[in-house]
């Protein structure tokens, strides 16, 4: 790559000038100014950063920084317009070219683009592979190229998409501009790839810690777990939360069967028609619906600063959707919650998933391996933020102190017996049991199968009847972790033993096991952060009436007006006039000339 021209201004106070007047923030976040200045020196990035971390500033700034345009790729329509329209309030010149624009709005698009008025133009990646349309973007002036969600180029991520391979052809055309890839989800295997993939030329990996520490996460055994989640969203009831459910079906039972039980929920899915879909996601976002029980059809797009709590009814296939779904609770920094559901049924319905869906069989490999490790951070009793961080190449040694396990910590105690029981009796029926079939063997059940399997003959059977089924079950998902024992799922997945169960069996290494805790104990929704003090609730109920009716005004989401932390800010500083406005967290220049004279005018009412 040859050295261009040094760019209109890289230094440190004028992206901090760039960051106040127009986004309304007084400081970056972990590497944002180094990202911008890397890539301002037109250098490729691949940048691993979050969800709600604040990806966007680190193309958005450089491109208001640098002269002429920057490209960005978007996989969806819904995520580009949200940018379009945040970019739009906040002043900046941005256009999307997508296929459910009129050819009006196409030309208009374009005219601004010939006369180099945008500064940002969105596009998804299957335009942009189009020839024409390449041949048409060799005659614009494009200096950077931004990737979002990168990981879909690589088939190790969580949503390959083979068009997002088609890009690395983008590298040859423009061999001046910066090349920055960003994504919120990949392991190590998927980082090289999308380096790989795309022909990012000696990129720098940006990769910011994943830990969100604003948000506490829990994890439950899914027994009652309606009556749990319902609990659970009592304590929540000023609140915006998502319950995720795997299937349509799913969510319009739970959804149904929460509002019998008193609760205010809607259900979302794909299967919705566009405008059903349009209305449930319009309402949420302007907090008129505060519960949404949906699939992960549901977040894409929605870019909610203040989700409080998400729900996993069911577990997710893997740890990057998990994390990618939790991480849209608590973007405005605030504390938020997470608890997931996770069955012995869901890790066998999501592994049906992928045995009979089609793709090669190395794939299935892959998503089996995840679907794995996604069962270990359900069933682990150490920390659960640790164990994902590993799962994204961060290594931590101390505990993150806020996860159940680190909050609640399970008790230890030596289950060196009950651990024999279960070897024992594996074992003995030939190592040809699952795990229901072997608690019936441990608790001497007098099931028909038992009998005709001639199960009841063997010597531990009935060894284990003054342990309920769930203490079973516990210790065997805890074995199984801990790879005492393991499992043939090519086999009706039936229990093995492991070269580590011979030395256990022989008691020549102790076993520790956390003690089993019934789901109730575990349910206590944790203690919230309180409001501040000095908030004036009126002053804020008013405020958020009038962006309420300022947000169907202009048919954009209540938080594109003016973010929560924002309006808190104006109803504990009252500001009087436009100077201590821009002293306000999110309103830049753009905002003080749209709302500014609206929101002063309110305060006033309230002096
Ligand atoms: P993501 O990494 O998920 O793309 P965004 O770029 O959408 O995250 O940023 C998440 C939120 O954080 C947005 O509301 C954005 O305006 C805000 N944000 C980003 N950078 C900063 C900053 N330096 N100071 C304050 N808020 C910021
Ligand atoms: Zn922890």
């Amino acid at each position: 790559m040859t050295n261009s021209p040094p760019t209109l201004m890289t230094n440190s106070k004028q992206l901090h000038a760039i960051l106040k007047s127009t986004f309304g923030y007084d400081t970056f976040r972990s590497d944002q100014e180094e990202i911008i200045q890397h890539v301002l020196n037109r250098k490729d990035a691949l940048v691993i950063m979050p969800t709600g971390g604040g990806k966007s500033l680190c193309y958005q700034i450089p491109a208001l920084a640098s002269k002429g345009l920057t490209l960005v790729v978007s996989p969806l329509i819904a995520l580009m317009n949200d940018q379009v329209i945040n970019l739009e309030q906040t002043g900046v010149a941005a256009a999307s070219l997508h296929s459910n624009l009129t050819p009006v709005e196409s030309m208009e698009v374009e005219r601004k683009l010939n006369a180099g008025e945008l500064k940002l133009l969105y596009m998804s990646p299957e335009r942009i592979n189009n020839e024409a349309t390449q041949n048409y973007l060799r005659t614009l002036d494009i200096n950077l190229i931004a990737i979002d969600e990168a990981h879909c180029v690589s088939v190790w991520g969580n949503d390959f998409r083979p068009d997002y391979v088609e890009l690395a052809r983008l590298r040859p055309i423009f061999p001046e501009a910066a090349f920055v890839a960003l994504t919120a989800t990949a392991d190590q295997t998927t980082q090289d790839d999308i380096c790989k993939q795309l022909k990012l030329v000696e990129p720098r990996v940006f990769l910011s810690s994943f830990e969100r520490k604003n948000i506490t996460t829990h994890a439950h055994p899914s027994l009652k777990r309606l009556d749990k989640i319902a609990s659970i969203l009592r304590e929540y009831t000023e609140e915006c939360g998502i319950v995720y459910c795997l299937s349509r079906k799913d969510t319009e039972k739970v959804s149904t069967k929460l509002n019998m039980m008193g609760l205010n929920t809607k259900f979302y899915h794909a299967g919705l028609d566009a405008e059903s879909r349009y209305r449930v996601q319009r309402e949420f976002q302007n907090d008129e619906i505060k519960i949404i029980v949906a699939t992960i059809a549901f977040g894409m797009g929605i870019d909610k600063p203040n989700i409080r709590f998400v729900i996993h009814y069911n577990m997710p296939k893997n740890l990057e959707a998990y994390y990618q779904e939790i991480g849209r609770a608590g973007r405005d920094g605030k504390e938020s919650v997470a608890h997931m559901f996770a069955s012995w049924g869901d890790f066998i319905m999501l592994k049906r998933f992928i045995d009979d869906g089609d793709g090669k069989q190395e794939f299935k490999a892959v998503q089996l391996a995840k679907l794995e490790r996604m069962w270990e951070y359900a069933s682990t009793s150490d920390c659960r933020t640790n164990s994902v961080l590993s799962y994204f190449g961060e290594y931590k040694k101390e505990n993150c102190g806020h996860c159940d396990n680190c909050l609640n910590p399970p008790i230890k105690k030596d289950g060196t017996i009950p651990t024999q029981k279960i070897l024992s009796a594996i074992w003995r029926s030939n190592q040809s049991i699952g795990m229901e079939l072997l608690i019936d063997v441990l608790r001497g059940s007098q099931k028909q199968e038992i009998r005709d399997r001639g199960l009841d003959g063997i010597k531990t059977f009935g060894v284990g009847r003054e342990t309920s089924r769930l203490v079973w079950k516990d210790y065997i998902i805890q074995l199984l972790n801990k790879g005492i024992i393991s499992i043939n799922y090519s086999q009706g997945s039936t229990l093995k033993w492991t070269p580590l169960s011979t030395p256990a069996l022989k008691g020549e290494k102790k076993i520790q096991l956390a003690e089993f805790v019934p789901t109730e104990k575990k349910v206590k929704a944790p203690q919230r952060q309180k409001r501040e003090v000095n908030v004036d609730n009126s002053l804020l109920g008013r405020l958020k009436a009038w962006r309420l009716e300022q947000a169907r005004h202009r048919s954009v989401p209540a938080y594109v007006i003016l973010s929560n932390k924002s309006i808190e800010e104006i109803s504990s500083s009252k500001p009087t006039d436009n100077m201590e406005l821009l002293d306000i967290s999110g309103i830049g220049n753009a905002k003080l000339n749209l709302y500014g004279e609206a929101i002063l005018e309110i305060v006033q009412e309230f002096i």
